[in-house]
């Protein structure tokens, strides 16, 4: 399948997390292996691919008003179009039926196949959506990463929790680890490119077992930090309910695993919890947070809330902005529930009225932002190591970066530290950002 598409170029276009974004990185890589060139922009390209999120209803009403975009510009300047990712896999070919301007399907577990695929939809419309990833295809080699400082590799995919809103089990399938041997490799070749970072990537990343030796997650914290070269190890996304001891014991024997951790919530009331099939009630959250915190001293938490979930009252809610209160998040991810197709909370009355969960997402929101505040302002004189990720938004002379709590950094340079480490003493923060002075 080598050189098959050579002479066209490909423009990837991402919707969704960073699972998405490895994918795309991927999508890139096996095309470029055959041959094609990288568009910067869609007018440019022979070949659109867009990579989509299917995990709430707003991820896609944004994809498909960015397809109708996209269809208009197919008709001034002819491309061949493809629909990757999770909206793929669940809507299959009726995409085709939904929007008939659409080449090509392509589910999370068939990007090796892409240049078939691609070749088929130059003559017909071509859908491929099997399950089952071939980890050992899946590398180096075969994946165009956007930058080199800073890796992701994925380690696991799908999802067997079957959370009652989640639509991931069905787009994503079952939870399936990727070898130990292959994970490896792939960091070795990623710190050898210049890899600083490396971030592992999952669904739930703590229910690792390596196919080969059964050995779980915390062995793989491990092996990966075993790797010289790589300085800053993350991973996202960790499930509350498989959290165990031995995981906190491999982040504090490993000092390069990043001082941060994004664990999931979604809501504060065991009620709630409960009826999401979370697996946990607030009471083991709040335990493994303190334990977390006492374990790991200066740890930074993130998590995910949902607002809305059917059935919850006020004062469920009112549990969540409590449990907030007492942990103590850097940053949330919150968001009004919406119901998904499949899912079995699709089957019951979404009750909570949507104004309600405008006014809740809202007063969560204002909550959180007072306490940014306060965590931000706690670093105000401290010297923090930041990887640089480039020139801030608002240019002149300003770069950003992250520090290890993954707080987002900005700083003014004289040169271009993109890519490298740099200590900043922090001289001001606001409630999304810290700001500070090169040392
Ligand atoms: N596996 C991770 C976890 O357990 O949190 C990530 C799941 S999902 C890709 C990311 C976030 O989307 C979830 O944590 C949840 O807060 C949110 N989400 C998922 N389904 C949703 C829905 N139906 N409505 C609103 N938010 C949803
Ligand atoms: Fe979805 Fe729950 Fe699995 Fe996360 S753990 S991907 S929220 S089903």
């Amino acid at each position: 399948m080598t050189d098959i598409l050579t002479g066209l170029k490909v423009f990837v276009r991402t919707f969704g997390c960073q699972m998405n974004e490895n994918d795309s990185e991927h999508i890139a890589g096996v095309l470029v292996r055959a041959g094609a060139g990288k568009a910067d922009r869609p007018e440019d390209a022979d070949i659109v691919v867009v990579n989509t999120c299917a995990v709430r209803e707003k991820s896609e009403e944004k994809l498909y008003s960015y397809l109708g975009r996209l269809s208009s510009l197919k008709k001034k300047k002819p491309f061949l179009l493809g629909v990757a990712g999770c909206v793929a896999q669940v809507q299959k070919s009726d995409l085709f039926k939904k929007r008939p301007f659409v080449d090509f399907v392509v589910g999370p577990d068939n990007y090796l196949e892409l240049p078939a695929i691609i070749k088929n939809a130059a003559e017909a419309p071509s859908v491929l959506t099997d399950w089952g990833r071939d980890w050992r295809e899946l590398g180096a080699d075969s994946t165009a990463r956007e930058n080199a400082w800073s890796a992701f590799i994925p380690v696991m995919e799908g999802c067997d929790n079957f959370c009652a809103y989640c639509i991931v089990p069905f787009s994503r399938g079952r939870e399936k680890f990727r070898p130990l041997p292959n994970i490896i490799a792939e960091v070795r070749a990623a710190a050898g490119a210049g890899a600083l970072e490396v971030q592992l990537l999952g669904q739930n990343v703590n229910s690792y077992l390596d196919p080969g030796s059964g050995l779980g997650f915390a062995g793989l914290l491990d092996r990966v930090c075993a790797v010289p070269g790589v300085e800053w190890v993350r991973f996202i996304a960790s499930h509350p309910k498989n959290f165990g001891h031995e995981i906190i014991g491999a982040m504090a024997a490993n000092p390069k695993i990043c001082r941060q951790l994004h664990l999931p919530l979604q809501s504060g009331s065991s009620r709630v919890l409960e009826r999401m099939n979370r697996g946990y009630k607030r009471e083991d959250y709040l335990a493994l947070a303190a334990r977390l915190k006492s374990g790991l001293p200066g740890i930074l938490l993130s998590t995910d809330i949902i607002v809305g979930f059917p059935g919850e009252s006020q004062e469920d809610f009112e549990e969540t902005c409590s449990l907030l209160s007492e942990v103590r998040f850097a940053n949330i991810f919150s968001f009004r529930y919406s119901p998904r197709p499949l899912t079995a909370a699709a089957r019951i009355p979404d009750d909570v009225p949507l104004e309600v969960k405008r006014r809740r997402l809202v007063a969560l929101q204002d909550l959180q932002k007072k306490i940014q505040l306060e965590v931000n302002r706690s670093f105000i004189g401290a010297d923090l190591r930041v990887l640089c990720t480039g020139p801030s938004v608002k240019g002149g002379g300003r770069y950003a970066g992250r520090a290890e709590g993954n707080q987002v950094v900005n700083f003014d340079s004289a040169t271009d530290p993109t890519g490298r480490f740099v200590t900043v003493r922090i001289t001001g923060s606001g409630p999304y950002s810290l700001r500070g002075s090169l040392l």
